[in-house]
């Protein structure tokens, strides 16, 4: 039970348990001992299942999420597990404040939180109470994010937001370009887009923006979408989250869900909440091959893990705790896939790889809901599931529980180079220090392999001078094969990951789609576009360089 040198780093500062001074009195195999205890106590048997599940996340086969770690079983903080909250905000200034109020709490346990302000009146409108104007949803979204910078995450991170605007809504052109300037820093931004839309914009037909039943403007939905892809363009807001493939997928129908968490993994019904584990995968690759074995036993213990969690826990707010334990959603996923296709000898852009990954994903789903029928006759069902699309022939502990998130801090804690599904970042890139000078940052999976195949270091140092080991020479071509970061893989070939994993997701798959600097708008338009014909939940793209105080690879930049 031992972590690498960075991994503790991560360890120490995010989730190690402290002192009054701030003094780390807590090793990880005792944080390991303190999940695996607290996810035991709604057990008959809690020895053997503390047994089970130290040995399953102490091996770091699965990994939980950032808020279980900081939070659960420590005798100094409410054990709240939740990564991933929904808030449904009213056209009041009592729902307003009121939220911001709960978001305060949200972001205090750990938590970010996802908002469709599509029910807020446009700025401008009447207030009818003061006969004055309303200042409508960008301004709102202004307030939140100064408060998100007030309130650090449990001292752990900042909170994380997504801000949602349906397409109809008459402030859309306003929320399309409010992050143009750099502003909202703490807010992630994505127009809630559907079906009607798509098809106004394939026949060139007008589209209207309208609140209450009363239309305020016609505009040419080719109009409006331009204006989205050059925003996406120019700074990487907005992302768009396709609302009509969402409701699709809708566990309780009956339920609204026109929103997802700030990364976009996880759609949830206003007041819901949502916590997160992940496999592993860098473990189940063992000489080339994947131990299945292995695989089922991990999902299998992480999903009764995840699920007793939400008994034990103790969510801020008495609404998001009803909520949640209604449904039971768990979003359990992976990272490390980069490392697995590698140790697999599979390239992230081929068909190979892209079934693999399917694959992966369709059996890590089939045992999970495996496991949650299993549940559900030892303990019951979910209790919406008489309203549930399973009803009545197949019981269910939860009602989803595949979700791939970002898995920003638990891979670097686990020691994977992928984060998520997402490929490795680049082969090698010179970091620029005041204090160091220059040094090359390798990966060490690619150092591996090439100083397997006597690479020489003149043909290292050209390769972290480039950022890429593509088309240089003296790299093995099958090595170049393999060995690709996120800018050398075409736009289209991510996304066609996604959708590889997203078919055997039950909430959705939190990805980026890289883009180099000179990608067009044009660039953007297809990949959008060709996100919602494959089906996928949402999308969002980046393109280098466009945000400020991102890491870009390749020489000269840090
Ligand atoms: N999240 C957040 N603030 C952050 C990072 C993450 O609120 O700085 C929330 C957000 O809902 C995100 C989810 O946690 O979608 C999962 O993020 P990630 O997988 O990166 O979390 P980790 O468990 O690795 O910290």
């Amino acid at each position: 039970m031992q972590l690498s040198a960075n991994g503790q780093k991560v360890f120490d500062a995010r989730y190690a348990g402290k002192d009054e001074n701030g003094q780390i009195n807590e090793t990880f195999p005792q944080a390991v001992h303190r999940l695996a205890t607290t996810a035991s106590i709604v057990e008959q048997d809690q020895h053997y299942w503390t047994t089970k599940f130290t040995d399953v996340i102490g091996n770091l086969l699965f990994v939980p999420s950032t808020p279980i770690w900081a939070n659960v079983g420590k005798t100094d903080r409410p054990w709240q597990p939740g990564a991933c909250f929904v808030l449904a905000v009213e056209d009041s200034l009592h729902s307003m404040y009121d939220v911001l109020h709960q978001t305060a709490m949200i972001f205090k346990s750990g938590g970010g939180t996802g908002y469709n302000f599509s029910s807020i009146r446009p700025k401008g409108d009447l207030v009818h109470s003061t006969k004055g104007q309303a200042s409508g949803v960008v301004e709102l979204i202004r307030l939140y994010n100064a408060s998100a910078n007030m309130v650090m995450q449990g001292g752990v991170r900042r909170g994380a937001s997504l801000g949602i605007l349906n397409i109809d809504h008459p402030e859309i052109k306003d929320f399309i370009n409010a992050k143009l300037n750099g502003d909202l820093t703490n807010f992630n931004l994505s127009v809630g887009v559907i079906d009607a839309f798509m098809d106004a914009l394939n026949q060139g037909a007008a589209w209207e923006l309208k609140f209450n039943g009363k239309v305020y403007e016609t505009i040419a939905a080719t109009e409006l979408w331009d204006m989205l892809i050059w925003a996406a363009h120019a700074c990487g807001d907005p992302g768009i989250i396709f609302l009509d493939q969402i409701q699709r997928a809708n566990p309780v129908p009956g339920k609204v869900m026109n929103a997802t968490n700030p990364c976009g993994e996880q759609p949830l019904y206003p007041g819901e909440s949502c916590l997160l584990g992940s496999v592993n995968l860098a473990k189940m690759v063992k000489a080339g091959a994947v131990d299945w074995d292995l695989l089922r036993d991990t999902v299998s213990l992480a999903v009764k893990f995840l699920d007793n969690l939400i008994d034990v826990a103790e969510y801020p707010l008495p609404l998001v705790d009803q909520n949640t334990k209604s449904t039971r959603k768990i979003g359990l996923g992976f990272t490390g896939l980069a490392d697995a296709l590698i140790m697999a000898n599979l390239a992230y852009d081929s068909p190979e790889g892209r079934s693999f990954a399917g694959e992966l994903t369709r059996f890590i789903q089939q045992t999970a809901h495996e496991t949650s029928r299993e549940l559900a006759e030892e303990k019951g069902c979910f209790p919406d599931w008489e309203n549930s699309i399973y009803y009545p022939h197949e019981k269910r502990r939860n009602a989803a529980c595949i979700t791939i998130a970002p898995t920003g801090s638990v891979t670097a804690m686990a020691g994977c180079e992928g984060y998520g599904v997402e490929p490795i970042f680049a082969v090698a890139y010179t970091k620029q220090t005041k204090v160091a000078g220059d040094f090359e940052v390798f990966s060490p999976l690619f150092l591996e392999a090439c100083q397997r195949r006597g690479v020489t270091a003149d043909v290292l140092t050209e390769v972290a001078q480039r950022g890429t080991c593509q088309g240089v020479t003296g790299i093995p071509r099958d090595i170049q094969q393999i060995f690709k970061g996120a800018q050398d893989i075409a736009p289209r070939d991510h996304i066609k990951m996604q959708v590889a994993v997203q078919k055997n997701t039950d909430n959705a798959v939190s990805k980026t789609i890289n883009l180099p600097n000179s990608a067009t708008v044009n660039d953007i338009d297809k990949s959008y576009r060709l996100a919602y014909q494959l089906g996928l939940k949402g999308i969002t793209v980046f393109r280098d360089g466009c945000k400020e105080g991102v890491i870009t690879v390749g020489e000269g930049k840090p």
